[in-house]
């Protein structure tokens, strides 16, 4: 079984785990009847980012009122953000079992968790459908699920609003003979929407952001394409190298 013998060590091997029924994916501990996707111990230490973030962009702020210097300097083309937590720890651990072994009911407690903020955000009202950052083709090969997809669904039932698949990246075909600069530029600008019926206000949901530019320049492209207004919702925030002594 070279695949599993591949996966084994560290991390990995929780990947493994998250693969077998009845193991939480993020302590490998058998789970109780009545747990679902994460065991109560795993449940129990899952935080939420704690301090001020910027109401534009999510990122952490001085204050949680004003937009922060970088929103105010140039403003993104979201309306709105929110995260939720730190990619660190269990929070890692849990998006790792998500991506790798499909644990559509671990999408549960975590879309959930992800729906509570964004129903405290003052614009969660507005939104009439929620959609997600697609994952790239070449990972799309390999696992045809996204995690970002099956959060925005857990988000969007917690929302009772629809969810739809509006974003596409391009494929790696179009760019083929194309320079490595040309790619690199591509790789990282290259959304189109599928399809959008009139000038929705859009909640975009992805699983982990770091310097928040893949969302902008998805929110850009919605926001192109028709949308009236684009907020975000990320789950996990990689930590902020500033902050790590
Ligand atoms: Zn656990
Ligand atoms: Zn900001």
């Amino acid at each position: 079984m070279p695949a599993v013998r591949a996966l084994m060590g560290g991390p990995a091997e929780r990947v493994v785990e998250a693969l077998l029924p009845g193991l939480c994916p993020c302590c490998g501990q058998p789970m109780g009847g009545a747990e679902r996707g994460l065991c109560g111990g795993c449940q129990a230490v899952l935080v939420p980012l704690r301090g001020a973030a910027c109401p534009r962009c999510g990122a952490p702020a001085d204050s949680g009122e004003e937009p922060c210097v970088e929103c105010r300097r140039a403003p993104p083309p979201q309306l709105g953000a929110v995260v939720w937590g730190e990619h660190a720890d269990t929070l890692r651990a849990a998006l790792l079992a998500l991506k790798h072994g499909r644990r559509d009911e671990l999408a549960r407690p975590l879309g959930s968790r992800l729906a509570a903020v964004v129903a405290a955000a003052g614009w969660a009202d507005a939104v009439e459908l929620v959609t997600w950052v697609p994952s790239h083709p070449l990972r799309r090969l390999a696992r045809p699920w996204c995690a970002a997809e099956l959060l925005a669904r857990e988000v969007a039932r917690g929302l009772a609003r629809p969810a739809r698949r509006l974003l596409v990246r391009r494929g790696l075909g179009r760019q083929a003979g194309r320079t490595r600069a040309r790619r690199l530029l591509l790789s990282a600008s290259s959304f189109r929407v599928r399809r959008i019926r009139g000038t929705p206000t859009v909640l975009l949901v992805d699983d982990v952001t770091t310097t928040g530019t893949t969302l902008q320049r998805a929110a850009a492209a919605l926001t192109a394409a028709g949308a009236r207004a684009v907020f975000v919702a990320c789950l996990a925030r990689t930590p902020d190298p500033r902050s790590m002594t």
